[in-house]
């Protein structure tokens, strides 16, 4: 099935084709790709904060930057705008994150739409939580789609688009068992995904157990690891709870410890971020995706702790 919405295209503006890169070939041939994640902000100056960050990171030369998409559907105009504005006025390679919850079918059809017609070719396929209580009972939209499967096939059908999707080193919260969470995955991929990009974590070993699983399924989707730095004691644990990470007793106490002192818990928070990193790549992950809040520092000093700003790819 065609839905007419074509082929993305470079939207003009005067950075030239570099930004349409497609993730899968930036992972081609055994490389890493090494990216960052931004939030859409609600406010003018959140919208500077934003603005500052992506070009304190451009100057890295990231491999490509994410946008995501508010909880429940919600600012999706906002995402899209950024991911536009960092197409065409910036020389990074936007990964705009689309989540299926809230919209029907002919909705989604018009995002795609509005994606493709602003050059964005790589887009992160979610299914999404339920608006308000991302633990709440998930339902579907009468003309929506149920899982992130769906979308994946949609976006695929669509146009020439490059597609992610979500992997979750602790099993997906609703899953009850690992089969099942390892067999929906691999579907997931199997309707067209290129890469994943994995919930954040805190124990390496999850993640290559997460690795191990679907390759033993005959899986061979990159899964790209995503690194929160701690910069804030009580927003990375409410951050664990809600995405179900074990925050590990031992980083605790050593964030409480020196809770009192932003810039120390900022300096356990880059040491252990480091300290995963290395871990990850040494044991061959096919990339790291660091989670900013629209804040460059953290993430920035793991960067060049991991040597990747001059490291080949
Ligand atoms: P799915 O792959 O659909 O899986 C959901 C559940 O259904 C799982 O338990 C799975 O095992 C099960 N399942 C899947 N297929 C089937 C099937 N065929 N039959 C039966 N069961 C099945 N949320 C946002 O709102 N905005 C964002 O920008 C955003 N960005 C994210 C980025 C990353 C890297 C990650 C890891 C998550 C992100 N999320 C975001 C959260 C995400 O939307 C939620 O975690 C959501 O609950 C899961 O989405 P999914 O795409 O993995 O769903």
């Amino acid at each position: 099935m065609s839905l007419g919405v074509a082929t993305p295209r470079n939207s003009g503006g005067p950075l030239g084709p570099a930004r349409a890169q497609a993730i899968r070939d930036l992972l081609a041939n055994g490389r890493r790709t090494f990216s960052f994640e931004f939030f859409p902000p609600k406010t003018e100056v959140g919208e500077r904060h934003l603005w500052d960050a992506l070009r304190r990171v451009e100057a890295l030369g990231p491999s490509f930057v994410s946008v995501t998409y508010g909880a429940g559907g919600s600012n999706r105009d906002r995402t899209v705008n950024i991911t536009e504005r960092i197409a065409t006025e910036t020389t990074l390679t936007p990964v705009g994150h689309f989540t299926a919850v809230g919209h029907s079918i002919a909705e989604l059809r018009n995002i795609i739409g509005q994606y493709a017609d602003a050059g964005v070719r790589n887009v992160l396929a979610l299914r999404g939580d339920p608006p308000g209580n991302p633990q709440g009972e998930w339902v579907a939209h009468p003309q929506g789609f149920t899982y992130a499967e769906e979308l994946v096939r949609l976006l695929k059908e669509s146009g020439d688009f490059c597609v992610g999707v979500a992997a979750f080193p602790e099993m997906h919260p609703r899953s009850t068992n690992w089969d099942d969470d390892i067999r929906h995955f691999v579907r997931k991929c199997r309707a067209g995904a290129d890469y994943a990009i994995t919930q954040m974590f805190f124990h390496v070993e999850d993640y290559l157990r997460l690795r191990d699983r679907v390759a033993a399924a005959g899986c061979d989707v990159p899964i790209i690891p995503e690194i929160m730095p701690v910069t804030n004691v009580g927003q990375i644990e409410r951050f664990a709870q809600l995405s179900n990470a074990d925050f590990p007793a031992g980083l605790a106490d050593r964030v409480r410890a020196v809770a009192d002192d932003p810039a120390a818990v900022q300096e356990v928070g880059i040491e252990y971020g480091t300290e995963m990193g290395e871990r990850l790549l040494a044991e061959g992950a096919p990339g790291l995706h660091f989670i900013t809040l629209n804040k460059s520092i953290a993430t920035l000093r793991i960067y060049e702790n991991l040597g990747l700003r001059d490291r080949e790819r």
